[in-house]
């Protein structure tokens, strides 16, 4: 079943067209990834799928629905979104950060419960943040941060979870460390979409991807299919190397340096 679905997807932000006919579902229990170069429209299309931005043209559906008849807060309970955005204007500590995450299922004025307090306790405990807690947001180091806004979105506790590029600011044992949580998520059930630069993360922890190229979808496949030393060379403008994972039987991709 397609938890997720574009169809047609075509968005502009003034008058220039960014996305162009973007059409792929998300399956119940996927893990899907979105590939592609700068500016190829990957923020975009995860910024219409929930919902900050409205499509000029097509449709986009969940668990049936067309997102437009969904209040954001259902949508909340839902669809959380890990932005790369880790900047924030109010210093507010850590916990009350990932507190946050529980605003869909709070009515107005409400206090928050034991549900609450153990929903942010976990979320801390799963990004690693337990020593963290008390800190005041901006005293942390950017991919601290980003682990914060991890931590906000699992607190919301939903079926699918949205990422935009989620390691790009961490150290190679949180890299490891995200992926791997993502995977043990993945497994528990939970559905994600992640946007990744990483392409040999992508290719280790994605079932499909997505590859995106001047907005629109130029392939969608599994990592053998899409990460080959052609179709890397057309959308990237790059010769690479590309061999099989020692231990997988993935793609992994090694640079070659100029010269040597
Ligand atoms: P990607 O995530 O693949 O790097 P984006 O979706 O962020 O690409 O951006 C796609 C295109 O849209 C880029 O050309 C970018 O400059 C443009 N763009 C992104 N956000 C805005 C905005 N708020 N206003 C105008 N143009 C934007």
């Amino acid at each position: 079943m397609n938890i997720i679905e574009t169809r047609d997807i075509s968005f502009s932000y003034n008058t220039k067209e960014i996305l162009t006919n973007v059409s792929f579902s998300l399956k119940q229990g996927e893990f899907l990834g979105i590939i592609g170069p700068n500016g190829a429209g990957k923020s975009t299309i995860l910024r219409l799928i929930c919902g900050i931005l409205r499509p000029k043209h097509g449709t986009i559906t969940v668990s049936g629905h067309d997102t437009r008849g969904i209040e954001r807060k259902q949508l909340a309970k839902k669809i959380a979104f890990v932005s790369q955005e880790t900047h924030f204007v109010l210093n507010f500590t850590v916990e009350e950060i990932v507190m946050m995450g529980r605003f869909p299922y709070l009515r107005a004025f409400q206090r928050e419960n034991k549900t609450d307090y153990e929903a942010r306790d976990h979320a801390l405990a799963y990004a690693d943040l337990q020593d963290f807690r008390k800190r005041p947001i901006n005293s942390l180091s950017s991919g601290e941060r980003q682990r914060v806004v991890l931590a906000r979105a699992l607190a919301q506790e939903p079926a699918i979870l949205i990422l935009d590029e989620p390691t790009s600011h961490l150290d190679l044992h949180h890299q490891f460390a995200i992926m791997e949580l993502l995977k043990k998520l993945n497994k528990e059930g939970m559905s994600i979409i992640a946007v990744n630069h990483d392409l040999n993360l992508a290719s280790l922890y994605c079932e499909r991807l997505i590859l995106m190229h001047q907005g629109k979808v130029f392939e969608q496949g599994s990592p053998k299919d899409l990460i080959t030393e052609k179709i890397l060379k057309q959308v990237y403008q790059t010769e690479v190397k590309v061999i099989r994972h020692p231990q997988k039987d993935v793609p992994h991709i090694l640079l070659n340096p100029k010269g040597e």
